[in-house]
């Protein structure tokens, strides 16, 4: 089968033909329909940490089930399921506290063992989540990170509430869902971006005020809108810096992008305002099974659009010059 394989930092993945997986134990093989093209792809082809080469990217998967190995019940053949990306084990320590996201085992698909970007893709049995009836293969793909990280973030880190007010940094591929998402929980939504054009699709996702990041401004705008939620979807020094400013005292900071290593930690604020500030990695099974079921009600709707697999390299470089609006999802000829 084809793949496109991740065969070390600052080259472009290689098309490679290699064999088919099978399911061991418990475990499952898909047939790829469509797998989403993430920032955090572009992390990994600068190195960001050590990965196994040759190794199939694709982190965002969705397919029917072609193939049940020794010991999986309750799937089907043909079944169409979205990817679990962490792929846990489901009965380690973090498994149990309801922290699947952290789960050790891994590794995750597309980043530690192979992933989308090819025609099959193997996983835990239990990382292959049902699809909804309605909901097409492209957006179920997206689903898995790019709306279940911002849907983990707003609501089961930062608590977001109705009626409260939260400032979205950084409008790409998870930012602007996140815009829904802060609606959808109740929120009063202001988004924030350097670029007009995503300020734009923010207010048509729904965003109740929009303000550009170049603005000099901009810090004590925020600030004076006392914001009980701020989402940083980049994490650079600068995006980080601002996040804790403008929150209001406390308030609770969401730090998502992979951004930076380190930054400012504006320890007055904590310590004299009581503001809070953690971090959001990706979300659990449970939460993908709501984004899910989210899409199918059309009270999510991810901006997605499909191109052929073989485009990968393409895409990946159109992304890295924040020329890709809303989600690509890759769809394998043939
Ligand atoms: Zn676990």
């Amino acid at each position: 089968m084809q793949a496109w394989r991740y065969v070390g930092s600052h080259q472009p993945l290689e098309r490679q033909e290699i064999e088919r997986p099978r399911p061991g134990p418990g475990e499952v093989v898909v047939q790829v329909r469509a797998a989403g093209v993430c920032h955090s792809d572009l992390h990994v082809l600068e190195g960001i940490a050590p990965f196994p080469t040759p190794m199939t990217l694709g982190h965002e998967g969705c397919g029917t089930v072609a193939e049940i190995g020794p010991g999986v019940t309750g799937l089907e053949p043909g079944q169409l399921v979205a990817l679990y990306g962490p792929n846990s084990e489901g009965d380690c320590r973090f498994c149990r506290r309801g922290e699947e996201n952290l789960c050790p085992a891994g590794p995750a698909i597309g980043l530690g063992i192979d992933g989308a970007y090819a025609e099959f893709v193997r996983c835990r049995a239990r990382s292959a989540i049902p699809v909804p009836d309605g909901v097409e293969p492209a957006a179920a793909a997206v689903a898995t990170d790019a709306v279940l990280t911002p849907y983990h973030a707003l609501k089961g880190v930062g608590r977001l509430r109705a009626g409260e007010t939260a400032v979205l940094i950084g409008l790409g591929g998870l930012g602007m869902n996140a815009v829904e998402i802060a609606r959808l929980l109740g929120a009063y939504v202001i988004a924030v971006d350097l670029l007009p054009e995503k300020l734009e699709q923010a207010r048509a996702a729904g965003a109740h005020e929009t303000i550009d990041g170049r603005d000099q401004a901009t810090v004590a705008a925020l600030a004076a809108r006392e914001p009980d939620v701020v989402a940083d979807f980049v994490a650079l020094e600068a995006t980080v810096q601002t996040a804790q400013q403008i929150v209001r005292p406390g308030g609770r900071v969401v730090l998502v992008g992979l951004g930076a290593t380190t930054g400012p930690l504006l320890t007055f604020r904590y310590g004299a305002q009581q503001i809070a500030a953690q971090g959001s990695f990706w979300g659990t099974s449970q939460e993908l099974r709501e984004v899910l079921d989210l899409i199918a009600r059309g009270a999510i709707r991810p901006p997605v659009h499909t191109e052929p697999l073989g485009a990968v390299n393409d895409v990946l470089d159109r992304l890295r010059r924040g020329e890709v609006a809303g989600r690509v999802a890759l769809v394998p000829e043939g």
